[in-house]
């Protein structure tokens, strides 16, 4: 599969693009306008300055070409014209998940295969509003896609296997490596390790057991592990914390989101992108 079409091209719909387009890949862009395509020449000189720290064989002249294999469109016809694969990356909303492929089922050549890239809804709660449930599944991507390449391949019940195949192939084709995750899992492998952890950590904090460093401390010296989790809250951001927190039943979540809130939220320290969180950057 040789044309991808992104549809969202914010925070990680851009880090697809760049990464499928540095593949190899001929990759549409596709976004609501193009005042928000306008800005996309600045996240490429962004993004080109991390493959060339993180990628022994990045070179300039590589990130210049896939560039040049990035063509934005506005219009959803045109967008999906040639594609072969299409990745969502819209907001975490259904409705606009719904909408989106709604429009992109009776627009799209008949063989196109449909990917969702949703961190926290199923394959199956977008299935039917796809138009070709056999050819639709979750493809998962990292935040950073280029450095922390896992691409978690997820099916609901209804999906082809052989789709399922070519999804994993195409995601090994641009630089992940695939996960094959058989069953719909809420937060697929990934999350469902990470949040509970996270979640232990900021428990012990709440209930005063120990300081994020100590406890930061004990998981890295103890495992091998290059992170404890007050490092990957700083990694993550304050703000998703802080509304999982405020939205969920767990009242010792709730306790640590109001902590967060007011140790560090309210003081504009929202993790490492600002400089500032649980450490100092
Ligand atoms: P974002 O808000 O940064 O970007 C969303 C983009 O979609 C914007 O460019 C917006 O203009 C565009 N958009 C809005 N409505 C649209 C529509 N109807 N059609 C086409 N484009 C539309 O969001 P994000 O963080 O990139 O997240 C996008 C998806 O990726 C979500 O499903 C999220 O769960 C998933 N995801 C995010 C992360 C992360 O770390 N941010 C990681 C993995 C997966």
């Amino acid at each position: 599969m040789q044309n991808l079409t992104v549809l969202g091209t914010g925070v990680l719909g851009s880090q697809i693009i760049f990464q499928a387009a540095y593949s190899g890949k001929q990759v549409v862009a596709y976004d609501l306008n193009d005042e928000i395509l306008a800005k996309l020449p600045e996240r490429w000189e962004y993004l080109k300055p991390f493959y060339l720290r993180d990628l022994p064989d990045a070179t300039p002249e590589k990130l210049d070409a896939a560039v040049q294999r990035i063509r934005p469109s506005s219009d959803l016809a045109d967008a999906l014209s040639a594609a072969d694969i299409v990745i969502e990356a819209v907001p975490e909303r259904l409705d606009i998940k719904q909408s989106t492929w709604e429009q992109v089922g009776t627009l799209a050549p008949e063989q196109t295969i449909f990917c969702t890239n949703s961190s926290t809804l199923l394959p199956s709660d977008i299935a039917p509003f796809t138009g070709r449930p056999e050819k639709f599944l979750a493809l998962h991507f990292a935040n950073e896609v280029w450095l922390h390449n896992t691409g978690e391949v997820m099916s609901h019940p209804g999906t082809d296997p052989a789709v399922f195949e070519q999804v994993a192939d195409f995601a090994a084709e641009i630089g992940m490596v695939p996960i094959r995750i058989h069953k719909e899992q809420p937060g697929y492998v990934l999350n469902s390790l990470l949040v509970p952890f996270l979640n232990a950590g900021a428990k012990l904090l709440v209930r005063g057991v120990a300081s994020p460093e100590d406890i930061d401390n004990t998981w890295k010296i103890a495992t091998g592990s290059p992170n404890g989790p007050f490092e990957i809250f700083d990694v993550v951001g304050m703000m998703t914390p802080y509304n999982l927190g405020m939205s969920g039943d767990d009242p010792e979540m709730r306790e640590f989101a109001e902590y967060i809130k007011r140790e560090y939220i309210d003081k504009g320290w929202l993790g490492k992108g600002s400089g500032r969180g649980f450490y100092d950057y």
